[in-house]
């Protein structure tokens, strides 16, 4: 049940009324967002940007460092990719004058995944374009859609007159498509929160956030034995031995959405559990056998069932196929680096929950539905390991991940509003 709000209704109006004449200006940021081709390993200018719009809000941004050795011993880890300097997550913390309130995390992730063909874009992904009402770009909806609403919502209320009157914390991270680590030492270099509420994406209707999958990250190497294709039987053909391993994992993907094994939150949805593999590289030359193939998978983790669980599957499988006659005269060797994430629950009866659903209601008037999400995200963390509340709800999406992502702009404007009032509502407010 939706929570009951305890603004006076003209302060109420007054926030709403201030929210919404940012729109123009949340429009503007998400485009200046959009601009930087903040993939993997290249957030430094997105972050630097994010230090810039932390300060026009009136805070004083820091930076947190990632430390892998810090963090190597805490189950929220994930083996990373790739170095962390220079790519610092920027945080920024409100502190009230009167204060009082409940105190508040609002996070956001400015990584975000390869814009694919580029070639397939009607515009280009890292030019923000306009069309229908929706905004097109690599990280629009995911999530730096998210990111202008959250900062529009917390300046809304100084247009009112009006601040916070509990803490909030602000993070933009990096890693959140990939392992997590960002939010994790943002998570743990910060007080906790009473809430933590992040504005990734809906999956394009209204929605709330009440599950999420876990993700695990393996990478599969197979050696062959190189040879001319004249005396192709006597070689090892890698890339052909990698896709029988591919292949072991169809059956298993089945197995682990049977229905007597899926967690009560996606009772309506009856393939939460994907495996995905998204690259393959190997090979020299078509008319060589090839050496070496690798291929990089994704396999999602049924809450209730651990992500070292999965890790300990995907061996087993690699294993039994590496023993396919097959692959006979090959090495096999498997590696977990990304992702070694659990999945979770955000209960809708917690108040930060109850209270998003009231806002959003009290702003549009509509309901929203709960999503459990066959993805992951940063808000894990906070459910897991600081048993602080946590959920995800954000703008209307399409796409992200694919082809022509996009967010609309009424509900990026929507949500701007219902963070405007969430905040309010969760932390009280104070004369500015
Ligand atoms: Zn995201």
């Amino acid at each position: 049940m939706p929570a009951s709000l305890r603004l006076d209704p003209a302060v109420q109006r007054a926030i709403s009324q201030a929210a919404a004449s940012l729109a123009g200006e949340t429009e503007t940021l998400l485009a200046r967002l959009v601009r930087h081709r903040s993939l993997l390993g290249h957030e430094q200018s997105c972050l630097a940007d994010m230090e810039t719009v932390y300060a026009e809000l009136g805070l004083q941004p820091r930076r947190v460092v990632i430390d892998p050795a810090t963090l190597a011993a805490h189950p929220g880890f994930s083996p990373p990719l790739i170095d962390y300097a220079g790519r610092d997550p920027v945080v920024a913390v409100h502190r009230p004058a009167r204060g009082g309130g409940r105190s508040l995390m609002l996070q956001g992730h400015v990584d975000v995944v390869p814009e694919g063909a580029t070639d397939l874009w009607i515009t280009p992904p890292f030019e923000p374009s306009i069309r229908d009402g929706r905004m097109y770009g690599r990280g629009a909806a995911d999530m730096k859609a998210g990111i202008a609403a959250k900062v529009m919502a917390f300046k809304a209320l100084t247009l009112a007159g009006l601040q916070p009157a509990g803490v909030v914390q602000m993070a933009a991270v990096v890693e959140e498509e990939c392992t997590g680590n960002g939010a994790l030492a943002v998570m743990q270099a910060l007080d906790k929160p009473d809430a933590c509420l992040i504005p990734e994406p809906g999956p394009g209707y209204p929605a709330l956030y009440v599950a999420e999958v876990g993700v695990v990250w393996a990478w599969v190497t197979v050696t062959g034995r190189p040879v001319h294709v004249r005396d192709m039987r006597s070689g090892v053909n890698a890339i052909e031995a990698a896709t029988v391993i591919a292949a072991a994992f169809k059956g298993y993907e089945e197995a682990m959405n049977a229905g007597e094994r899926r967690h009560p939150a996606f009772a309506a949805d009856n393939h939460p559990i994907n495996v995905n593999f998204g690259t393959i590289e190997g090979g020299e030359w078509n008319s060589s056998v090839p050496t070496r193939a690798r291929i990089g998978m994704r396999v999602g983790v049924m809450p209730g069932h651990s992500c070292r669980e999965v890790a300990r599957d995907i061996e087993r499988l690699v294993a039994g196929a590496a023993a396919d006659p097959r692959l006979r005269g090959t090495t096999v060797k498997t590696e977990f680096k990304g992702f070694m994430a659990d999945g979770c629950v955000f209960p809708p009866e917690q108040a930060i929950s109850r209270l998003v659903e009231a806002c959003h209601t009290a702003e549009t008037g509509g309901e929203l539905r709960h999503y459990a999400a066959a993805g992951l995200t940063d808000a894990r963390h906070y459910a897991l390991y600081q048993g602080t509340e946590a959920t995800c709800y954000g703008p209307d999406s399409d796409s992200i991940h694919g082809i022509d992502e996009s967010v609309g702009l009424a509900s990026l404007h929507d949500v701007t509003r219902v963070l405007a009032l969430t905040i309010a509502e969760w932390c009280g407010v104070e004369p500015a």
